[in-house]
């Protein structure tokens, strides 16, 4: 049994699959020797956050499945193979593996090939999806003086609805804690018809108007030059701060193995099975799924797929799941202090139309209650 990725979906299926009886050996391919949890990395930005809460290594993890660090590079779903390399060797680090389940869970790729100007200027790129880049988009964001940060949100699906507005919002909040929001100009751009999710659009709009940012919505980013970005229909804005999230992908193995184009196909959300392959199944963000890409739909998608598994192999365990999320958005913090308030929205896909909740009250509370959800997740996958 192979699991691609040692994040929230491929630990939550070893997890179940070993809580169910499976008698196999489970080794989990991972990219890097360490994770690095998605949900609190915008507070990265504010300082409010630090690296070592939520990084988690594997070592707890490999005294149950074998993990094995690396980058899958090729599957062969007709021959049951999966190739990789890297990882902490000194041969280099190129293996392969047979298997006779296997659980496709790499999460996103950020694809910014279909933007002009990208790779020529992808060091002016930073956002709050990669580490480096975080450190990046926080040292830009502490030192310069005066200018104009352009936050960028592609079409949907993306990871993490809320999280350009996060961004917007907590870049706000330095400025503001440092005393110099007044010579800055935010613009938001947005490919979408509003700000993501929709279910606190109305809530975003009105912070924004408080707190200055200009919301562009409607508006595909096709170009980045040295200092200014230029939209599908022609318009153009100058940045001296560019905080863009590239359009997000499966990673390109899956198109080559004939998996999916952009997502890995799946018979439906409870049946993550590849429609071609009993024995090849999908799960988390990369998985094509019609819900949002967030941790709790991740973790929940990986339940059903470990279920599938479980039923396929005559086991009668069933973790218990359904789809519905609560989620928190930061919205920064207008009064000049470095402490974050959050947004609480939530969608209940058991119901048809799904059913959205929120509170519209921005709380400190909530932002709190976030870091202990985040918290609860990497202690129940990674056992610290
Ligand atoms: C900035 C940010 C903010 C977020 N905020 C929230 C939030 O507020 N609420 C929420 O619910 N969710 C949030 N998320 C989303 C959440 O983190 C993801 O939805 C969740 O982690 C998806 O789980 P996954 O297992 O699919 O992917 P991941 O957890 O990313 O795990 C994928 C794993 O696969 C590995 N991998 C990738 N490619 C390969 C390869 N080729 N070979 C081997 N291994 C590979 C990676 O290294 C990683 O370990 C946020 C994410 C980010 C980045």
């Amino acid at each position: 049994m192979v699991i691609v990725g040692g994040g929230i979906a491929g630990l939550a299926v070893a997890k179940t699959l070993i809580e169910g009886g499976l008698n196999a050996e489970i080794t989990v391919v991972t990219q890097n020797p360490h994770y690095f949890a998605g949900p609190s990395r915008p507070l990265l930005l504010t300082n409010e956050q630090s690296l070592d809460r939520i990084v988690r290594g594997y070592e707890e993890v490999a005294q149950k499945v074998k993990v094995a660090v690396g980058t899958v590079y090729a599957v062969n779903p007709e021959e049951r193979k999966v190739k990789y390399v890297g990882g902490y060797t000194s041969h280099g680090g190129a293996g392969e593996l047979s298997y006779d389940y296997l659980v496709l869970a790499p999460g996103v790729v950020l694809d910014g090939s279909g933007i002009a100007g990208y790779a020529e200027n992808r060091g002016n790129v930073a956002n709050v999806y990669d580490p480096g880049r975080i450190s990046v988009l926080n040292n830009r964001v502490w030192s310069a003086e005066r200018g104009t940060v352009v936050v960028y949100a592609p079409k949907v699906p993306y990871r993490c609805a809320p999280a350009p507005t996060e961004t917007a919002l907590l870049i706000d909040a330095v400025l503001r804690y440092r005393g110099v929001r007044d010579k800055f100009k935010i613009v938001h751009i947005d490919a979408n018809d509003k700000t993501q999710p929709p279910v606190i659009a109305d809530v975003v709009s009105q912070i924004y108007a408080k707190a200055g940012i200009e919301l562009v919505t409607n508006q595909e980013i096709v170009e980045i030059g040295k200092n200014y970005v230029v939209t599908k229909s022609g318009e153009r804005y100058q940045y001296d701060i560019l905080a863009l999230l590239e359009p997000n992908r499966a990673p390109k193995f899956v198109e080559e193995a004939g998996l999916g184009k952009t997502w890995i196909e799946v018979r439906s959300p409870q049946d993550l099975r590849h429609p071609k392959f009993d024995d090849v199944l999908a799960a988390g963000d990369a998985a094509g799924l019609p819900l949002p890409k967030n941790q709790e739909i991740a973790y929940e998608s990986a339940l059903f797929a470990a279920n599938k598994i479980l039923e396929m192999e005559g086991l009668t365990y069933r973790a218990s799941v359904q789809y519905a999320f609560l989620g928190w958005a930061y919205v920064g913090n207008q009064e000049g202090r470095l402490e974050s308030y959050a947004v609480m929205f939530g969608l209940d896909f058991t119901t048809q139309p799904p059913k959205p909740q929120k509170d519209p009250q921005p709380k400190t509370d909530y932002t709190k209650a976030k870091d202990r959800w985040e918290q609860s997740y990497l202690r129940q996958l990674f056992g610290y």
